[in-house]
């Protein structure tokens, strides 16, 4: 199977490219060119490893049987993920099906795809021919970085370089990230905020002269990005394992339907519940929720796509975007491989930053999703709500979900089960699940560590390892690099 490029057509080049490339040189996003239908009742009751090594060789046709098991079982281990589901169902009632995908090393779901992506990638190097050592360099406001981090740590053939902005990432995640272990991690902060840092990185990527001079010392950059195909792909993997599980335990009966819930940022944990449903899983509607940074919610019901509008920062931060790149493949997808039609929306919104979908295609979205969003007070209520309900404890980026959910399907009338994304363990945002649980005074004076034991104690949870053991964790980085200097930073740890 080849794939193709959103805006060009006649791009055609193998899954292996497509993942070493990352981006289309058309600056459009690679995807397959045609979708397989998964059949459903042989993975019922395999395990998550069979089910992803299945899905897999649907998509990935120039790699070997040898070569996707290899990455997978490197990947989804019992040891990475605390569990032999991986990515766990929980049933909360008759409609709400919570599917955890935060037992990674992280405690976030970057983990189900930057956990498999650098197998992904070195094998997929391989065959290309790439005889030189990746570089991955990654700009971050926090999650992505500890998730790469922990990913490409010691994986050969392979480095990776994180800069995160000097003040703008929390304790936890500074220590996440400055604690990391591997002898081919560096992380250094940037004096500077998230933009300095990602202009930073993009300079590096762009210096021609630099290239050249890390291609004579055998090294090329690459970049662990949420657009790659390498990390979308791992994500449709949970929704298939997910339904499947919900067959095996009587649930459903093989071929029913089901809503999936997503809290959505950049489009692509979503995007990949779409293409399972086109790879024929059952799925009825796809219900996309925002925090107020409702960009989408508003695309869905008028057609317009408008990022020119405040930006807020919110309780539940990795869903603060006002740029869903990968609903780009959405589109592409929705208007039949029409990239001339992409390419001018996407003109549109670099130009403009908007853009006007034509009815049909209108049409056709609101045929498959429903929108909506949850602020941080609404959020913060259903934190409280589903504590109080089902004594299970979520955090704000599932919140957003689960709220937005229970109004879709009061209104929409709609009581069919429903797969719920749960995107963070709630430990990870401790602040505002405290406050929301307990009330503001609770956070009061404390600092993240503190809360961290005020919510395992209160509501007898255990602390996630990882999380746990960051207070004792020796400090391995302590860096910090002016915005110009951040390319020195990589040489020196080169050492060209
Ligand atoms: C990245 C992230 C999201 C948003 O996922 P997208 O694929 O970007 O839509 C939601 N919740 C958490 C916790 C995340 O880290």
């Amino acid at each position: 199977m080849k794939y193709k490029s959103t805006r060009d057509f006649r791009v055609s080049v193998t899954s292996a490219e497509a993942i070493v490339k990352g981006l289309s040189e058309d600056g459009g996003l690679f995807l397959p060119e045609s979708i397989p239908s998964v059949d459903i009742a042989p993975l019922v009751n395999l395990s998550y490893r069979e089910r992803a090594k299945a899905v897999f060789s649907y998509f990935l046709t120039d790699f070997t049987a040898d070569e996707i098991a290899d990455a997978v079982d490197k990947a989804y281990t019992k040891e990475s993920f605390g569990t032999e589901q991986i990515a766990p169902l929980r049933k909360l009632d008759e409609s709400r099906y919570v599917l955890e995908l935060w037992h990674g090393p992280t405690c976030a779901f970057k983990d189900m795809a930057l956990q498999i992506l650098p197998h992904l990638l070195t094998t997929a190097a391989k065959k290309t021919g790439m005889d030189k050592e990746i570089v991955i360099l990654v700009a971050t406001s926090g999650d992505t970085g500890k998730a790469a981090l922990d990913g490409f740590a010691d994986v050969a053939g392979t480095k990776i370089i994180v800069f995160y902005p000097q003040n703008g990432v929390s304790r936890i995640q500074k220590l996440q990230m400055c604690t990391q272990r591997g002898e081919n991690v560096y992380v250094a902060a940037v004096d500077g905020n998230f933009d300095d840092a990602q202009s930073g990185v993009k300079a590096i990527f762009t210096d021609k002269a630099y290239g050249m001079r890390l291609s004579e010392a055998q090294y090329v950059l690459s970049s662990a990005n949420s657009i790659n195909w390498g990390r979308l792909l791992p994500q449709i993997v949970y929704y298939i394992s997910a339904y499947c599980d919900m067959v095996r335990t009587g649930e459903i009966r093989c071929g029913e339907a089901v809503n999936v819930c997503v809290p959505t940022g950049n489009f692509g944990n979503i995007l990949a519940a779409y293409y399972a449903k086109r790879m024929s899983l059952p799925i009825k509607k796809l219900i996309c929720a925002s925090n107020r940074n409702k960009v989408l919610t508003d695309f869905f019901a008028s057609g317009t796509y408008d990022k020119n509008r405040d930006f807020y920062t919110t309780v539940s931060p990795s869903m603060d975007i006002l740029i869903s790149s990968n609903l780009e493949r959405l589109l592409y997808l929705l208007t039949d491989g029409m990239s001339g039609e992409v390419a001018e929306y996407m003109k549109s919104l670099s130009k403009n930053g908007k853009y006007t979908v034509s009815k049909a295609l209108h049409e056709r979205i609101k045929a498959e999703f429903a929108g909506g969003y949850n602020d941080d007070e609404e959020c913060k209520k259903t934190i409280s709500e589903t504590a109080a309900k089902y004594g299970y404890i979520i955090d704000t980026h599932t919140a957003v979900a689960m709220g937005v959910y229970t109004s879709y399907a009061s209104a929409a009338q709609d009581d069919t089960k429903t797969i719920i994304a749960s995107t963070a363990n709630p430990f990870k945002f401790n602040e505002a699940v405290l406050s929301a649980l307990c009330g503001d005074a609770a956070t009061q004076g404390k600092d993240e560590f503190e809360m961290i034991d005020a919510l395992s104690e209160k509501f007898s949870l255990d602390v996630p390892q990882p999380l746990r053991e960051l207070k004792t964790l020796p400090v391995r980085f302590d860096d910090t690099f002016e915005k110009g200097a951040m390319r020195s930073a990589v040489s020196g740890f080169l050492g060209i």
